[in-house]
């Protein structure tokens, strides 16, 4: 095959390699050489273009290796850099052409990458099947784009999304989201629901909410564990035991009370008082969401601290085997069978206490 020719460079504000998402985000440009300038004719037709690079700080390859969502995969199922031939494609928005020079956002070369060509972006195929691309990589891994954000500190569309599962806007799921987000950089570690990863919650209001989402660490996937202190703060562990706590500091309290606002005061008139007109929800939750965003402006460092600490972690949840219950014929857990009166009888047939979780924490329903 034919030689490759450098038709031009690359103009960007990273000199070493950084997070992708990051560097998408701002403006670069590509130089042409001279000689090729004719061939740029009429490029302003088209508003994406697809750019081939060179990775000029990459050497060697690996054919199998870990992605940034930490999924092991092929090279060539990948975009890593370290591929046999260190080339690169990447589709950018074409913001202006100035003779020679091309200004556009997307593209993540790092300064003075050769380029070596240059063509639109053909889109027919990707248009059609938008939705169904979308799918197949959220199959491969659901939590690829919440990954995605964690890694660009993009605590306004992680708070967006934790709001789909906790309902509602507030100050509590901005501080979880926030405080999460940050573990989670700091601990490098991807979680996949497999109880690799293990959060310990001592509360069980609002903040927990962002915490679960962000982490992936739920009640369901047992990787979330529940210590009833009622105290705002967390542990994440690896396996290892090596975890990180975050806890709020004592004057935290009066840092935040300006970006929430009025929204504690509209809390307790409309939940604690009881006052459901449709005018006070509505005001609850236009501060809600103000307080929201407000909190993930300010200073992390003043809000939380943070420390290093051993966990002591639960082996991985036992399957037990589902037995039914010879009154109602419901299926149980075996760990929560009763022997009574020579039957094998769920809790409630059997009227025996219970543990129960509510807004009250954790407490026993004696019977
Ligand atoms: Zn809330
Ligand atoms: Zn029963």
């Amino acid at each position: 095959m034919k030689t490759l020719t450098e038709i031009g460079f690359v103009k960007s504000s990273f000199d070493e390699p950084a997070n992708p998402t990051e560097m998408k985000k701002h403006i670069s440009f590509i130089n042409i050489k001279k000689e090729f300038e004719e061939g740029l004719f009429k490029i302003e037709d088209s508003i994406y273009i697809d750019v081939v690079f060179g990775f000029n700080k990459s050497e060697g390859f690996d054919l199998k290796l870990n992605i940034f969502t930490g999924e092991r995969k092929g090279v060539f199922a990948s975009r890593s850099p370290r591929r046999p031939n260190s080339l690169a494609i990447t589709t950018v928005k074409l913001i202006e052409r100035n003779g020679c020079e091309l200004k556009v956002t997307g593209l993540d070369a790092l300064n003075n990458s050769p380029v070596f060509d240059i063509k639109p972006c053909d889109n027919s195929l990707i248009e059609k099947n938008s939705e169904a691309i979308n799918a197949s990589k959220l199959k491969s891994n659901p939590r690829k784009q919440i990954i995605s954000h964690i890694l660009a500190g993009e605590t306004d569309k992680l708070l967006i999304k934790a709001a789909q599962m906790h309902g509602h806007y507030c100050p509590g799921l901005a501080m979880g989201v926030m405080a999460a987000t940050f573990a989670m950089q700091k601990i490098k570690f991807r979680s996949d629901g497999m109880e690799d990863l293990i959060v310990i919650t001592e509360t069980n209001n609002c903040v927990s909410d962002g915490i679960q989402f962000v982490t992936g660490c739920s009640f369901g996937n047992n990787a979330l564990i529940f210590k009833d202190f009622g105290k705002t703060a967390f542990t994440i562990s690896k396996r290892d035991g090596k975890g990180i706590r975050i806890s709020t500091l004592p004057d935290s309290q009066e840092y935040i009370r300006q970006a929430k606002g009025k929204f504690s005061s509209q809390f307790e008139k409309v939940i604690k008082k009881q006052n459901h007109s449709d005018q006070e929800i509505a005001l609850l939750k236009k501060l809600g969401i103000e307080s929201a965003f407000a909190i993930l402006k300010l200073d992390f460092d003043k809000i939380f601290k943070v420390e290093e600490i051993e966990v002591e972690i639960p082996s991985y949840a036992p399957s037990y085997e589902s037995i039914f219950c010879e009154t109602c014929g419901e299926s149980i857990m075996a760990s929560r069978i009763i022997n009574k009166n020579e039957k094998k009888l769920c809790i409630p047939c059997a009227n025996e206490s219970y543990f129960q979780l509510d807004g009250h924490g954790i407490s026993e329903i004696r019977k």
